[in-house]
């Protein structure tokens, strides 16, 4: 393949974010060249959501981000919201659920959002080339950029960065975007895996180790965030939508908090059974709705040995503490390899919030997970991208 030697826009990275912008700065009559160093375009959105892509949240709102900056996400989520993106899901007569907690879902395969964006870029003006090395941008020279590739060398008035974060570097993630921020005066907020499964010491291993596989429903706290969902043991530690979600709020060294029985008040219910069961044990207790390996495990962690009527209110005191706020202290995570995004990336205090553009160098962009706002789990990220994507789209 021959890349063309000019065009109006240069877009690096066709992912999420990279394709949403193609196809809004070709809607717009521009000639669009987007440039990948994969085998394919969207890799990410393919192996999303479990095959199925969660490609939006109902209830998307800027409280769903983490960014240095709270506000920089509110423009542009606003500009192309949740209902836009299934505008277009709809105009494609994609079928879709919402699975839970507003977060919705193709009910065929993560390829029916792919094959969406790669017929929305199948206009005369875009060309989106894969398997192309990048070797280096230039900035402004006679008023065009430079960008250095494999196939030779192409001229772009904008240069629009969408090379994601860290995560996943087997899905072709790499540092470029940030260096090349870097190469134009950008700060970065430091990075980080997040949405990442934790690790545990030996000794916790030890507690844990007979309920890999097991699930259950937790509340999970971590620095004043917390998230009602399922919690995974796994061979290594933790995982989990409940502990993916708090792993973006943890840093080295922090606990986590973990209410096992968020369903019920436990003050009240252990008072309950111990007049109906009195000469029940704990463990037995727990089962009632507890999984009953975790119920043991729990049991035998609080160390009370005596039937219910016998306790004493030390006893109960250390019950109810561990069953609804029992510290954990992680001793790491999983890393990029497993993190579902990175946290951290372009500052945005030198970006404009309505149009993604840098305030540092004229027609320079950034778009996506290389800025710093990264979502929740839940559609938050793929909304994210789509909304960046489409507001540069609109001025590249
Ligand atoms: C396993 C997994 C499941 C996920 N599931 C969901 C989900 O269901 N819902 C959700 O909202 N989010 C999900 N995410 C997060 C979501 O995929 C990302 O937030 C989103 O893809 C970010 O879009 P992006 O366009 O910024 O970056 P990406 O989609 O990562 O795209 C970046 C592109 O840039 C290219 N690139 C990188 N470096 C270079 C370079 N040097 N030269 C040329 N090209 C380069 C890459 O090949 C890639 O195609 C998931 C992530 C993972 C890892």
């Amino acid at each position: 393949m021959s890349l063309p030697k000019r065009c109006d826009v240069v877009i690096i990275g066709a992912g999420a974010a990279g394709l949403m912008c193609a196809l809004t700065a070709g809607q717009r009559g521009r000639s669009v060249l987007v440039l990948d160093h994969g085998k394919r375009p969207g890799r990410k959105i393919l192996l999303s959501g479990g095959g199925r892509c969660n490609y939006t949240n109902m209830y998307t709102e800027a409280a769903n981000y983490l960014s240095e900056n709270k506000h920089f996400c509110k423009s542009a989520l606003s500009r192309f919201s949740q209902w836009d993106f299934q505008g277009l899901v709809d105009k494609h007569g994609i079928d879709w659920h919402e699975k839970t907690l507003g977060q919705l879902f193709c009910n065929n395969s993560s390829k029916d959002i792919l094959d969406m964006l790669l017929k929305e870029c199948d206009q005369p003006t875009i060309t989106i080339a894969h398997n192309v090395g990048i070797e280096g941008v230039q900035g402004k020279n006679d008023n065009e950029f430079t960008i250095t590739t494999s196939l030779g060398t192409v001229e772009a008035e904008s240069l629009v960065i969408a090379t994601g974060g860290l995560s996943f570097p087997t899905m072709g993630s790499t540092d470029f975007g940030f260096k090349v921020a870097r190469q134009f005066g950008h700060a970065i907020v430091p990075l980080r895996p997040a949405l990442v499964p934790f690790t545990l010491s030996k000794e916790d291993l030890a507690r844990f180790v007979d309920l890999s596989g097991i699930s259950t429903e937790v509340i999970a706290e971590c620095n004043g965030a917390s998230f009602r969902e399922a919690l995974l043991f796994t061979h290594k530690g933790l995982s989990g939508p409940a502990i993916l979600q708090v792993s973006s709020y943890w840093n080295l060294g922090d606990h986590i908090t973990i209410n096992w029985l968020p369903a019920i008040d436990v003050a009240e219910w252990l008072q309950e059974q111990r007049t109906a069961r009195p000469r029940a044990f704990l463990t037995s207790i727990l089962c009632e709705h507890l999984p009953k390996r975790l119920a043991s495990i729990l049991a035998e962690w609080i160390g009370e040995k005596g039937e219910a009527s016998q306790w004493r209110k030390e006893s109960i005191d250390r019950i109810i503490n561990i069953l609804t706020e029992c510290r954990i202290t992680p001793n790491g995570t999983e890393g990029y390899k497993k993190a579902e995004v990175t946290i951290g990336g372009v500052n945005t205090n030198e970006l404009s919030s309505k149009t993604m553009a840098s305030q540092k160098q004229d027609g320079l962009y950034f778009i996506g997970e290389v800025v710093d706002v990264t979502g929740h789990l839940g559609g938050f990220n793929f909304q994210w991208a789509w909304a960046s994507g489409h507001c540069a789209g609109l001025f590249a």
